[in-house]
């Protein structure tokens, strides 16, 4: 069931999602590592394009020392840790970085390269898994919310209420996937204050005066900066800056300060692109934080058999096709699989 329409907030929308393991929390190493190894023949498998492309994902190093979390001091650890943890890494010295990238700013000193970073066409998968999941029986309606969830464990009969299919009775479990919604479903529904909240994170759409030749998913260490360069020259700018809750549209808006700002450490790093004219801003699309910025998926406190999977704190897109055929295994058998342990809602509770 499905408030609006498929694909219409944090999983649809212009441009690209990053499917980046450089630089993810470690937590989730070996997750994204077998969503390395899935997003290749994912269009395959659902017979729709995906728009994957594995460009490479460069993280760029400026500093000697970034808190006590990056800078060239901690380069050869991550590296070696990635490694480790199944995110193939290699560091790039600044001439290499150069020599490749030759627009990049002289304060670059180095950069880790993860090979199987990419990007993929968040709105296409979105709408490609839907398809897939109705030719295999799934009924998906849509302007469908979802109003009241009942769970056996509170006495009463397990199921939903929604706004068009009225009640309907659930045979095994019910999965909150709802993304921001999920903290305030978990709460009217089973009194659980979930620790999350809700974000608009903002991309902007760049076209530059000189080209810009980057095959690559661009990240930084220190500065608040993701970029990816389409097919037409066309720069996508995130990674960490958000717009502002609209309380009249009850919808996400751009803050001008926060599109300047990451205007601002594109050209500091990147310096050579010459005037850039702004194509156009969205921070309409509500994304769920959590604390420790990892997701939170696991059965509600109280419930037996309400799944809950939110949280995804910016990055969630990458780990789909790994993460979702976890879920579906938790709803399945009630047990959270072991590559799902970092998601137990008990971390973040005494
Ligand atoms: C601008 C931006 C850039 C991002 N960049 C990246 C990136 O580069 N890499 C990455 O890995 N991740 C990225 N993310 C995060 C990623 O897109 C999300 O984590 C992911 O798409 C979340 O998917 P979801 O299905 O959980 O949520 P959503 O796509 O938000 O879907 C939740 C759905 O639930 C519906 N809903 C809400 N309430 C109800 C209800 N009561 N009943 C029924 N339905 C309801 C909504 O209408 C919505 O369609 C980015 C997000 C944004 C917004």
């Amino acid at each position: 069931m499905e408030a609006g329409e498929i694909a219409t907030e944090a999983s649809g929308g212009g441009g690209k999602r990053g499917v980046r393991g450089n630089r993810r929390d470690i937590r989730e190493l070996p997750l994204i590592s077998e969503a390395y190894q899935l997003w290749p023949t994912l269009a395959e498998e659902l017979g729709a394009p995906t728009g994957y492309v594995r460009t490479g994902g460069l993280n760029l190093i400026e500093k000697e020392s970034v808190g006590m979390r990056g800078g060239m001091v901690a380069a050869e650890a991550i590296r070696a840790t990635q490694n480790e943890l199944g995110v193939p890494t290699e560091f790039w010295t600044a001439e290499d970085v150069r020599e490749k990238l030759p627009q990049t700013s002289t304060s670059i000193r180095g950069a880790l390269y993860a090979p199987l970073d990419g990007v993929a066409g968040h709105q296409d998968t979105t709408l490609a898994y839907a398809a897939a999941a109705r030719r295999e029986g799934a009924e998906i309606t849509e302007h469908d919310p979802v109003l009241h969830i009942f769970d056996r464990g509170n006495g009463a009969c397990h199921g939903v209420e929604a706004g068009r299919s009225g009640l309907i009775r659930a045979s095994q479990a019910i999965l909150i996937a709802s993304n921001a919604s999920a903290g305030s479903l978990a709460t009217e529904n089973f009194g659980c204050r979930l620790p999350t909240w809700t974000a608009y994170p903002q991309a902007v759409w760049l076209r530059p005066e000189n080209e810009f030749q980057c095959p690559y998913l661009i990240g930084h260490d220190n500065r608040t900066l993701s970029v990816k360069v389409d097919s037409e020259g066309v720069i996508q700018l995130s990674g960490g800056w958000r717009g502002r809750l609209d309380p009249l549209t009850g919808s996400g808006t751009p803050v001008e300060d926060n599109v300047d700002g990451s205007i601002r450490e594109l050209e500091a790093t990147f310096p050579g692109l010459g005037s850039l004219t702004r194509l156009g801003v969205d921070t309409s699309r509500a994304e769920s934080g959590s604390v420790d910025q990892l997701p939170i998926i696991d059965t509600i406190p109280g419930t037996q058999g309400v799944v809950v999977a939110t949280g995804w704190s910016g990055h969630g897109w990458a780990l789909l096709p790994a993460v979702s055929a976890l879920i579906a295994e938790f709803l399945a058998t009630g047990t959270r699989p072991r590559q799902l342990e970092h998601t137990a809602i008990n971390r973040l509770r005494g």
